[in-house]
C-alpha cells in the first residue's frame, strides 16, 4: 500500500511535466484532433506495425472512400483489402471489416462508448480499446503500446521483460496507478509520443529530458538496458514458386484467391503456387505434374531461371521465384469473383500481396 502511494505521488507531479511537455512538442496529426471514435480506431489499427509518415496516406484515403462505420460494414471485402494493400497484416483489415458489421448488427450501428464493450470487437485488443475509451469517451484507461512500454520501464526501473507476462503486468499495474481521471486521453496521448520523440528506444537525449531528476534508470546509469525483451524466434524461411502462365498475347495470366484463413494473406490474389521445403530447380518444379493440372495438353515453355524475389515479415522471409511460362494458347478471361483468369490490365482491381504487385509492375507488359 505504502509503495502505491509512493508510485502514485511520483507519477502526479512527473505527469505535470509530462504534459507540458507534450503541449510544446506534440505532432499535429489528424487523429488527434477528432473525438470522433471511427476515425480513433481507424487510426490506431492503421498504426500497430506501420510507421506514421507511411500511415498518414492510408488513414485520408480509407476515411475517405469509408467515412463511418455503416459504409464500412456495407462495403464488399475486397474494395477494402484494396485499400490495405502493401501496409501488411491484412487481417488488421479483415477484422476492421467484420467489427463494423458487429458494431451495425450488436450494437445497431452506434460505435460502442466504453472500454468493455469496445473489447467485444473483432480486431480490438486492451490498447485499442483503452485509445478509443479515453480519446472519445474520456475513460481513464491505460493505452500501452511499445513506446509506453519504454517510457515506464525506465521512469520506474521495470527490470522483467516487457513482452512476458510479469513485465506487462508491472507496467500495466504502474500505468493504472498514475492515469489522471481528469484527462486521460492527454495523459495517453502524451505518453505515447514522449516515447516516439523523446524517450526513444538507442541512446536517448536524457541530459534535456524534462523527467530526467524523476528517472529511475536515468538514476542507476540502466537507461540502454531498458525496457528488457525476451528475443523472438527467427523468422522462418519459406520457398513460394509462382507459376506466371501467360496467354499468347501476354494480355492474360492465371491467378487464384488464398483460401487459408490461417495462413497470410488469407482472401488476396497470387499467382498458382508451388511451396517447396528448399529452392527447386526448372526439372524438380516440373516433376510434379502442377503446370499441366492448370494447361491440360497445351504446349507450354518454361525459363530455366526464375525471376527471384525476397520478402521480408515479422515472422516469416519469403524466398519468392516467379517462374514465366508461356502458352500457345488464348486464355478467355471470366472477371467473376472467383475467377481463375485475368486481364493483365485489370490486376490493379484486386487485392494482391506487395510481393506480388511489385512483380507484376515491373514485370508485366500490360499492367
Ligand atoms: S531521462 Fe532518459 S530514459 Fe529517463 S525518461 Fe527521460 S529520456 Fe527516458
Amino acid at each position: 500500500m505504502a509503495q502505491n502511494k509512493i508510485v502514485y505521488k511520483r507519477g502526479n507531479a512527473m505527469i505535470e511535466k509530462l504534459k507540458s511537455w507534450y503541449e510544446r512538442h506534440k505532432r499535429d496529426l489528424p487523429w488527434r484532433n477528432t473525438a470522433d471514435p471511427y476515425k480513433v480506431w481507424v487510426s490506431e489499427i492503421i498504426l500497430q506495425q506501420t510507421r506514421v509518415d507511411q500511415g498518414l496516406d492510408y488513414y485520408f484515403r480509407f476515411i475517405e472512400r469509408f467515412p463511418d462505420v455503416g459504409t464500412l460494414a456495407l462495403a464488399a471485402e475486397n474494395d477494402v483489402l484494396m485499400l490495405w494493400q502493401g501496409l501488411g497484416y491484412y487481417s488488421r483489415a479483415r477484422n476492421m471489416h467484420a467489427a463494423a458489421k458487429q458494431i451495425s448488427k450488436d450494437f445497431g450501428g452506434k460505435f460502442p462508448d466504453n472500454y468493455q464493450d469496445l473489447m467485444r470487437l473483432k480486431g480490438v485488443g486492451p490498447y485499442t480499446a483503452a485509445a478509443i475509451a479515453s480519446f472519445a469517451f474520456g475513460e481513464a484507461k491505460p493505452a500501452i503500446d511499445g513506446n509506453v512500454n519504454r517510457v515506464i520501464s525506465r521512469l520506474f526501473l521495470v527490470e522483467h521483460a516487457v513482452n512476458k507476462s510479469p513485465g506487462q503486468k508491472a507496467i500495466e499495474q504502474i500505468s493504472k496507478k498514475i492515469i489522471p481521471h481528469a484527462d486521460p486521453a492527454t495523459y495517453n496521448q502524451a505518453m505515447m509520443e514522449f516515447g516516439a520523440l523523446q524517450c526513444v528506444p538507442v541512446n536517448p537525449d536524457c541530459d534535456i529530458c524534462p523527467l530526467k531528476t524523476d528517472c529511475l534508470a536515468f538514476k542507476e546509469g540502466k537507461v540502454n538496458a531498458l525496457p528488457v525483451k525476451v528475443k523472438k524466434k527467427a523468422p522462418k524461411p519459406r520457398y513460394l514458386n509462382y507459376l506466371v502462365i501467360e496467354d499468347e498475347d501476354s494480355a492474360r495470366v492465371i491467378l487464384t484467391k488464398r483460401q487459408n484463413q490461417k495462413d497470410i494473406w488469407y482472401n488476396l490474389y497470387e499467382f498458382p503456387l508451388i511451396e517447396s521445403g528448399q529452392e527447386l530447380d526448372a526439372e524438380q518444379l516440373t516433376a510434379g505434374g502442377e503446370i499441366e493440372k492448370w494447361l491440360g495438353h497445351s504446349k507450354f515453355s518454361l525459363k530455366s531461371e526464375p525471376i527471384r524475389k525476397k520478402h521480408q515479415l515479422s515472422h516469416q522471409t519469403l524466398h519468392a521465384y516467379f517462374w514465366r511460362i508461356k502458352t500457345n494458347v488464348q486464355f478467355l478471361t471470366d472477371s467473376s469473383d472467383d475467377a481463375a483468369i485475368f486481364d493483365v490490365g485489370s490486376l490493379e482491381d484486386y487485392p494482391l500481396p506487395r510481393l506480388i504487385s511489385a512483380f507484376a509492375e515491373e514485370n508485366l507488359n500490360n499492367y
